[in-house]
C-alpha cells in the first residue's frame, strides 16, 4: 500500500503506520503560527483487498466522512466516520482511490466546461510560483460585474457555485455587461494543495489593502482591472470554516452597514429562485456585518462593496458538508450557482439604482 499526495490538491504527511491503521496529519505549511485549519487530501495505492483504518487529529471529518474519488472528477461521501477517523475496505479492483476533506474541484473540471461553452481563457499574469494564471471576460458594456474564486485555496464548494453561475449565465446574459471571472486566484496553492488560509504573512483574500500595493500577482491584477474599469458587482465565492452551526449553510457575508438593504434584496431574490435540486439557501443563514468572526477586514469583499459606484459586493460561503437533511454534492452546488446567476439577473431588471444606501 502507497499512500501519497501526487495529485493535484495533494496534503498528507503520514505519522505513523501500523499494520491496518495509519495515522495521518494535514500540512499547514506557510499557514500562520497559531490559525489550526483542516485541510487535506491523499491518494491510496496498492491495497486492494484490504482494510484500512486512517486516524487524523481533530476537526478534519465532517457528517459523511472523506470525500472518495477514483478519478478526481466524481466525489461521492464515505457515508459514515468515526470521532477522528474513517474505516474503508478496498475492493479487489481498488487500485487507486483518492481521499479528501472535502470534493476537491480539479481545475481541469473548469478547463474542460469552459471549452465545452466556447470560453477563451487567457493568461491573467504568472502565479508567484511561475504559472499562467487563467481568466476570461464574456460580454462588453457599462455594467462590470467580478467573479472569482479560491481566493483561499483549499475552498472548492466556491469553484462549483461558480461553475452553475457562469452555466445559466451563458444561457441568458444580461445586456451591456462585462464580466471578468478568475476562477482560481491563489492557483498555486489549488494545485499544490495548500490551505491558503491565513497564509503568511496574509493571503490572499487578504490583499486588498487600500493604501498598499498587492503583494500577490492576481490580486494586483484584480485591482488593476478596478481601477480602470470599475466594479458595479463583485461575487467572490467560498467555502467557510469546517463545519457546525452557520459554516453547514451557504450563506451571503455582508461587509459595511451602508448595503444591508441592498445584501438583504439580492438574498431574498436568491431564496425565490432556489430549486428543488439545489443545494438549500435561506436569507436567514446569512452573516450580518459586526456578528461572529464577520468584522471590520481588509479583503475582496471590503474593496468592492467601497468601489465608487459598485451596486452590490459580497463574498458567497458555500458549506463543505452541509447537514444530513441538506447534504452538499457536486450537482447541488452547481445548481445552486445557477440559481444565484437567476436571482443576479432578477436583481439588475428589479432593484438596480433603487435601493438607498442605508443611513448607518
Ligand atoms: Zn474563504
Amino acid at each position: 500500500m502507497i499512500i501519497h499526495k501526487n495529485f493535484v490538491g495533494g496534503n498528507i504527511k503520514i505519522v505513523s503506520q501500523d499494520e491496518n491503521t495509519v495515522y495521518v496529519e494535514n500540512e499547514m505549511r506557510d499557514t500562520n503560527k497559531g490559525v489550526d485549519w483542516f485541510y487535506w487530501a491523499f491518494c491510496v495505492e496498492g491495497a486492494q483487498g484490504q482494510t484500512v483504518t486512517f486516524r487524523f487529529q481533530k476537526n478534519r471529518l465532517g457528517y459523511f466522512g472523506p470525500a472518495v474519488s477514483h478519478d478526481l472528477k466524481t466525489w461521492k461521501w464515505l457515508g459514515s466516520c468515526g470521532e477522528n477517523e474513517f474505516t474503508y475496505t478496498f475492493g479487489i479492483n481498488e487500485t487507486k482511490v483518492y481521499f479528501a476533506h472535502d470534493m476537491l474541484y480539479h481545475p481541469d473540471r473548469f478547463f474542460a466546461f469552459a471549452a465545452e461553452k466556447g470560453l477563451t481563457l487567457q493568461e491573467f499574469c504568472k502565479s508567484k510560483r511561475g504559472r499562467p494564471v487563467p481568466y476570461f471576460t464574456i460580454g462588453k458594456g457599462k455594467r462590470k460585474v467580478i467573479l472569482s474564486a479560491r481566493h483561499h485555496a483549499c475552498e472548492a464548494t466556491g469553484n462549483y457555485v461558480l461553475e452553475g453561475v457562469l452555466d445559466e449565465w451563458l444561457k441568458a446574459p444580461i445586456a451591456d455587461t462585462e464580466i471578468l471571472c478568475v476562477p482560481f486566484v491563489d492557483l498555486d496553492g489549488v494545485l499544490d494543495g495548500d490551505q491558503g488560509k491565513e497564509r503568511a504573512p496574509f493571503d490572499y483574500n487578504r490583499d486588498y489593502r487600500m493604501e498598499e500595493p498587492s503583494i500577490y500577482p492576481e490580486t494586483a491584477k484584480i485591482r488593476e482591472y478596478v481601477e480602470k474599469n470599475g466594479c458595479q458587482y463583485g461575487f467572490d465565492f467560498h467555502s467557510p470554516w469546517h463545519i457546525g452551526g452557520s459554516n453547514d449553510h451557504a450563506f451571503i457575508v455582508h461587509k459595511l452597514f451602508t448595503k444591508t438593504d441592498r445584501l438583504r434584496a439580492f438574498g431574498s431574490l436568491l431564496e425565490e429562485e432556489i430549486t428543488p435540486t439545489s443545494f438549500a439557501y435561506q436569507t436567514k443563514d446569512d452573516l450580518p456585518f459586526m456578528e461572529e468572526w464577520n468584522l471590520p477586514s481588509t479583503c475582496f469583499n471590503t474593496y468592492m462593496i467601497s468601489w465608487k459606484g459598485n451596486e452590490v459586493a459580497f463574498s458567497f460561503e458555500t458549506s463543505y458538508y452541509g447537514t444530513p437533511e441538506n447534504p452538499i454534492s457536486q450537482d447541488n452546488m452547481i445548481e445552486l450557482g445557477r440559481c444565484f446567476a437567476r436571482a443576479f439577473k432578477r436583481y439588475v431588471q428589479e432593484k438596480e439604482g433603487r435601493i438607498p444606501l442605508s443611513q448607518a
